[in-house]
This record gives C-alpha cells, sequence and structure tokens, in this order.
C-alpha cells in the first residue's frame, strides 16, 4: 500500500523521513535494546532525547532564555483551562479575541474562571475575517489577552502578530506553530498541541514567559500549575515520553529543510496555489477574505453540494484522503501542514480540476 495525501487537520501527516527513522530505531534505540517507549523517562537515554528535542525547538524558534519551554499531555484543550488558572493573579477579567469556533472554546472555559471581555469578534461576518486591531477594545486592566492565530476549522489566519501593550499576549497556535518564523518575545504564553505541526497527538508544547509562572488560583490542582512543570523540567510526572520523542525528529527534520524561512516559503507557494486555483474556478469556492487566509487550513465548497460525496470518494480513490469539512461546517476541507509535500497540492489541484471537468 503506497502513502496517500493526507489532508487530515489532526491528527495529520508526519514526514515520511520521520516515519522511517522511528522505524528503524524501534527495537533498539542507539545500541541500549530497548524501544523508546519502554525506557524510563528519568533515564540517561530518555533524558538525552528530551533535551535534544527542546533544545532543537528552541533553536528553531528561536525562544529567548527567559522563556520555559514545557512539553505537557492534555491537549491545547487542557490550556483554555490552565490559562485563566495560572495567569488571572488576582485580577477579575481577561481579554478575548473570538475569531471562530476554537476562540469559542477557549472562551467558554475561561468563562468558568474569571470575567470574559469580548475584545473584538468577528462573528458577524460568519468568521471569514479578522477585526483590524483599531476596532479591538482592550480592558487595560485585563490579566491577558488571548487570540488563536489559526482558526483551524474556518481557515482564517492572523498575518500579524497584535500589539496589546504591556498586558500578556496569550496564543493557541495549535495549528500554526513552526510554519513559519516567530517572534516569540511578543508573547507571554504560546501553546499547541502536537497533532498538527509538531508530531503526534498526546502531547501539548507550552512556552511561558519566566515572570508569568508561579500565582496559580488557590486551590489549583498540583497538576494544572505551571510552575510544578516548570520545576520538574515537565518531568513530575510521567511525559508522554513517544510523543516527546517524535516532536523532536520533527525538529530535526526541520532544521534539515533550513529551518522555518524555508518552510514558510514552501508553505506559502503551496496555499497560493491551492488558493489561486480556487478563486480561479467557478466550481470551487472558498468564503475567507483573502487578507486572513490560512497557509494551513483552507475550506471550500462545490457549486453542487450533491456531489461532496462523489467528491470525496473519487478523491480517495486517487489517494488523497480526509478532505471532509469539519462537522461543524460541512463543506471540504485541505489542511496542508509542514509534513504536506508540494506534490500533495499539485496533485489535490489536478484531481479538483479534473473533477470539476467532469461534473461541473
Ligand atoms: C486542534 C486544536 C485544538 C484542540 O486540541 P486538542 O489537542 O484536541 O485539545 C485547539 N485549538 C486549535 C487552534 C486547534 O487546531
Amino acid at each position: 500500500m503506497p502513502r496517500v495525501y493526507n489532508f487530515s487537520a489532526g491528527p495529520a501527516v508526519l514526514p515520511a523521513e520521520v516515519l522511517e527513522r522511528a522505524a528503524s530505531e524501534m527495537l533498539d534505540w542507539h545500541g541500549s535494546g530497548m524501544s523508546v517507549m519502554e525506557m524510563s523517562h528519568r533515564g540517561r537515554e530518555f533524558t538525552s532525547i528530551a533535551e535534544k528535542a527542546e533544545s532543537d525547538l528552541r533553536e528553531i524558534l528561536g525562544v529567548p532564555d527567559e522563556y520555559r519551554v514545557l512539553f505537557l499531555q492534555g491537549g491545547a484543550t487542557s490550556q483554555f483551562a490552565m490559562v485563566p488558572m495560572n495567569l488571572l493573579r488576582g485580577k477579575g477579567g481577561a481579554d478575548y479575541v473570538n475569531t471562530g469556533y476554537w476562540s469559542k472554546k477557549a472562551m467558554a472555559e475561561a468563562g468558568r474562571f474569571c470575567r470574559v471581555n469580548v475584545a473584538a469578534t468577528s462573528e458577524g461576518s460568519n468568521f471569514t475575517t479578522i477585526p483590524p486591531r483599531e476596532e479591538w477594545s482592550l480592558d487595560p486592566d485585563a490579566a491577558y489577552v488571548h487570540y488563536t492565530p489559526n482558526e483551524t476549522i474556518g481557515g482564517v489566519e492572523f498575518h500579524w502578530i497584535p500589539d496589546v501593550g504591556d498586558v500578556p499576549l496569550v496564543a493557541d497556535m495549535s495549528s500554526t506553530i513552526l510554519s513559519r518564523p516567530l517572534d516569540v518575545s511578543r508573547f507571554g504564553i504560546i501553546y499547541a498541541g502536537a497533532q498538527k505541526n509538531i508530531g503526534p497527538a498526546g502531547l501539548t508544547i507550552v512556552i511561558i514567559r519566566e515572570d508569568l509562572v508561579g500565582e496559580p488560583l488557590p486551590g489549583t490542582p498540583t497538576i494544572f500549575s505551571y510552575g510544578t512543570h516548570v520545576k520538574a523540567g515537565s518531568m513530575y510526572n510521567t511525559p508522554p515520553t513517544y510523543s516527546w520523542y517524535i516532536a523532536g525528529l520533527v525538529f530535526e527534520w526541520i532544521k534539515g529543510k533550513g529551518g522555518l524561512t524555508a518552510l514558510a516559503e514552501i508553505n506559502r507557494r503551496k496555499a497560493e496555489k491551492l488558493y489561486s486555483f480556487i478563486d480561479g474556478s467557478g466550481f470551487y469556492h472558498n468564503p475567507v477574505d483573502p487578507g486572513c487566509r490560512s497557509w494551513m487550513n483552507i475550506p471550500f465548497t462545490l457549486a453542487r453540494v450533491e456531489l461532496e460525496e462523489t467528491f470525496l470518494r473519487e478523491a480517495k480513490e486517487a489517494g488523497l484522503v480526509q478532505l471532509k469539512g469539519h462537522r461543524s461546517v460541512g463543506g471540504m476541507r485541505a489542511s496542508i501542514y509542514n509534513a504536506m509535500p508540494e506534490e500533495g497540492v499539485d496533485a489535490l489541484v489536478e484531481f479538483m480540476k479534473e473533477f470539476e471537468r467532469r461534473h461541473g
């Protein structure tokens, strides 16, 4: 069975080179006589894997020294709660920018802990735009400002980092981290579930500025305090060791590709190919404002809705899978993360062209 082109939004495609390397190390990691899955997380072997992964990630992203990098469990969803639990620090409210499905999830969870000020929302456009910074109404006394740089379901992406003054900026970067260079120093906290651009599900990365660690709400469970994980080097309890190891292989792969500047160039080209084909066709449609279209997740609809099932079936026969849109919005969605080769996008465009010719 040859590899398919997998357009899943997550868990998503991983680089074939990474999977091959993991396969070759499966039974005996570097002469240890065991799989990484079978190692003690506190042993010398795994410690070296963990440290290498962190230092490679720091190098790729240019993480400044005053930031800690955590390798946790619980998914981005757990961060929807951990952020307010750890960052309120005596304040009663936080600012949230609502650009779609994942913003709303984060807001709903924060509402359990504090007053959520909706600083801006694009709900009026059915989340096909991003409210310009001049229109945000930020609360100068907010504990932090939270936003979602890439809405995985709506396919809306910020191509800029908002200036929010001295209030810590918090970003759910699950589906855009590592897609391009990033100025980490602009953020208080960056978090991301791994299963889009980093590695396997089960690992959650948190990058947190040191001064924000250490004053959780009274009653916060030990495991949900950032301080706990900072102090323990992400080894307070058993971390997701295998996912951490695979993430490390992905970081090495990124370095081999020439880092984030090189990847950004490829990602931009891949996205432009698909958008320009969709825009030039009378059969396919993407509703998102061209100024804030995602490089990673590209939703589209067919002019004839009744052909959706046929489209998905024929795409699958052509080796192009997981193109069905999210259950909340329908239609199609092509997720084209770092590990989706440019040839995969070319193959998708060819297929779409041919499908339109036959059915359009
Ligand atoms: C996938 C995703 C999530 C949810 O991540 P889990 O790891 O399943 O909790 C949250 N936010 C964004 C932007 C996502 O893409």
